[in-house]
């Protein structure tokens, strides 16, 4: 197992010799070169394939920290509001540490393999037929009201373990790069981002920081409309969110930056999903692709300098959505079990 996260940033996270660490061998995710797009774009792409983590997502960066404090403070229970990742990942933090978890969740509305994760891992799954912004709000009541330790990015230990993305990226590029393409839902991940680069900088382990761009998917875009939106929609379901928890911290980190937040179609967000899975041999989940949808459109808006180095994160695995992955690609051949036939298929 790689040495978790926790022992190997350390001196940059809220713990001491006394926390229990919990840990499923998080983070040192590939950064990984993106040709293809590079050659595109005409800047330098990589992605952060944080897919790479236990559950899949880079959920288990914040959840180390936020299941080994509630461990370390005497919590009873953990307990989230999830599009879907929070919830696999708490699930299975949980069951490490021998706590009991609790997900609530919108009902029909997670990809297949989270709820699987959650379920496996012994969560207690409750649909509500509502969406993520009404089950937080939930959330955020039965924190005040029992021992149970909230673990949604509104906790600050989510956000101190999301930094150590950034921390990486650094280690491995020997400084900041150009510019972050990320995608922004409830908006706590961008955040940890922001303060981690500030960090690091601050630290003197780099000369700079990024210019932040922030994605967030047409039909579920409240930052960039300036307003919640009541009925989020889009094929992305993990940044299906209305009223971002930390929106504000979010857009003022964005635009000291000198970034912004903007808006990608569902088509654009599936356009750069296909890409990365066809002509990179990267398969993240449509949420993810919204980075390099992000990226895609800068490009070809002149809004990427040629030659700048993008780290576009890709924030879970594309094997949480098998759904939408089917439905996005050709339909399978069904033929007799026949030389002849077979030859004719391939070869005409
Ligand atoms: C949670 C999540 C996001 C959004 O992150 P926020 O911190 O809510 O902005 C994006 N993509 C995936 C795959 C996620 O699980």
């Amino acid at each position: 197992m790689p040495q978790p996260l926790i022992d190997r940033y350390r001196d940059f996270l809220p713990v001491s010799s006394s926390t229990p660490v919990v840990s499923l061998g998080e983070g040192a995710t590939p950064l990984v070169e993106l040709p293809h797009l590079s050659a595109r774009t005409g800047a330098r792409l990589l992605a952060k394939v944080e897919g790479a983590n236990p559950t899949g997502s880079f959920k288990d960066r914040g959840m180390t920290m936020a299941v080994s404090k509630a461990v370390e403070q005497g919590a009873d229970a953990v307990i989230c509001a999830s599009t879907g990742n929070t919830s696999a990942s708490a699930a299975a933090y949980a069951a490490r540490a021998g706590l009991r978890a609790v997900v609530l969740i919108p009902e029909g509305k997670i990809a297949a393999g989270k709820l699987a994760q959650a379920l496996i891992h012994g969560a207690q799954v409750l649909a509500l037929d509502a969406g993520f912004d009404t089950a937080l709000e939930i959330v955020r009541q039965i924190v005040e009201r029992h021992n149970v330790s909230l673990v949604n990015s509104l906790n600050e230990y989510r956000i101190d373990g999301q930094r150590t993305a950034a921390y990486e990226i650094c280690d491995e590029l020997g400084d900041a790069p150009d510019a972050l393409c990320i995608p922004v839902g409830n908006a706590g991940n961008v955040s940890a981002y922001s303060l981690g680069f500030g960090a690091y900088r601050d630290a003197g382990r780099t000369r700079r920081v990024p210019t932040l761009f922030g994605f967030q998917a047409t039909g579920a875009a409240p930052l960039v409309l300036g307003h919640p939106v009541e009925d989020p929609e889009t094929v992305a379901s993990a940044i299906r969110i209305g009223n971002p928890a930390r929106g504000q911290q979010a857009l003022g980190a964005m635009e000291s930056s000198g970034g912004q937040v903007e808006a990608v179609s569902d088509e654009e967000i599936l356009e750069a999903y296909r890409l990365l899975a066809r002509r990179e041999g990267v398969f993240c989940e449509p949420a993810s692709a919204a980075s390099v949808a992000g990226a895609l459109r800068r490009a070809s808006s002149g809004g990427l300098r040629a030659g700048a180095t993008v780290v576009c994160v890709l924030t879970g695995h594309g094997l949480k959505d098998p759904t939408t992955a089917i439905q996005e690609s050709a339909a399978v051949k069904a033929l007799p079990a026949r030389l002849d036939a077979v030859e004719e298929a391939l070869f005409g």
